[in-house]
């Protein structure tokens, strides 16, 4: 499904890619050509095994245990994705967690972790991915980009969210933050865009779709009626870093099977 050449050459770093829409856009990467930095922040075995299947596909692949919401292990990472691959190329933020709580019971930790998660940490893997494309700047060959930058976040940057606080106000964040780099470093040839995906299977939103009674309720919000897998938004990530997309500068893709369409309001209203 994936043209293997899409991505000849690149270099990418993928943030959180031991689990879920994580490990398939590496995956996805490799496949479309691009060697891939694998991150893990636990679950050595895991990012292991992500490697291995993407140096199976014939391009290289590293692990490298990281916290993004940690300064100097940001630095750190991306200093060793260039020793590994001589440069980088695009980068996806993915790296997200969720610690939900009705506000009354929302404690300072788990509202500061989560923003330094999901929102402080992508700013920072921008920032230190950014310092290296402007460093090595555009190289025809490999792309029309200097840089491509892919944040992920979540249809809970317009849908407001009640019992998740923190998560829906770091996404908003995430818009705006990506908006905001997307045109600070459009003239500079390095490409900010967003992927917001509705309800995808992985191990982050389980209690979502892991019995009937759940998944029904969940189909109920979704037109498209089926709920997503990690490879819809993987491919779409490969898209958007690749120069079938070179024109599309801070934009959010949203890949959700119509959630952001109200689908209460196709029979109310
Ligand atoms: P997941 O739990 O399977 O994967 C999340 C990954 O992030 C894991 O590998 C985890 O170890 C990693 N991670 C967490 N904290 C980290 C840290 N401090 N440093 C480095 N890595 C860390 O969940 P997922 O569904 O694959 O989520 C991936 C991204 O997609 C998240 O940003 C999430 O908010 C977003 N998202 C998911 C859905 C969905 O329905 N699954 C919907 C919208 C947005």
């Amino acid at each position: 499904m994936i043209p293997d050449q899409l991505l000849k050459g690149q270099k990418a770093l993928v943030t959180g890619a031991n689990s879920g829409i994580g490990k398939a856009t590496a995956v996805a990467m490799g496949r479309a050509g691009a060697d891939v930095v694998v991150n893990y922040v636990a679950g050595r075995e895991e990012a292991e095994k992500v490697v291995e299947e993407i140096k199976s596909l014939g391009v290289r692949a590293v692990a490298h245990e990281a916290d993004v919401s940690d300064e100097d292990q940001v630095v750190a990472m991306v200093n060793r994705t260039v020793e590994e691959f001589g440069t980088l190329d695009i980068l996806v933020a993915n790296a997200g967690l969720q610690r939900d709580a009705p506000l009354t019971e929302m404690t300072l930790a788990r509202w500061q972790k989560v923003l330094d998660v999901n929102l402080t940490g992508q700013f920072l893997c921008a920032r230190e991915a950014t310092k290296e494309f402007l460093r090595r700047g555009v190289v025809p060959e490999v792309s029309r980009a200097a840089g491509k930058i892919i944040c992920m976040s979540s249809v809970h940057q317009v849908i407001p969210w009640a019992g998740h606080v923190n998560y829906a106000s770091s996404k908003g964040g995430v818009q705006m933050m990506m908006e905001t780099l997307a045109q600070e470093l459009a003239p500079k040839k390095v490409r900010v865009n967003a992927i917001a995906p509705g309800a995808i299977q992985t191990p982050i939103n389980r209690g979502a779709w892991d019995t009937p009674e759940a998944r029904e309720d969940l189909l109920k919000l979704i037109p498209y009626d089926r709920v997503g897998d990690p490879e819809d938004i993987a491919l779409a990530a490969v898209a958007l870093a690749s120069d079938l997309m070179d024109y599309v500068v801070g934009a959010t893709l949203f890949v959700d099977g119509g959630m952001t369409l109200f689908p209460g309001f196709a029979t109310g209203g």
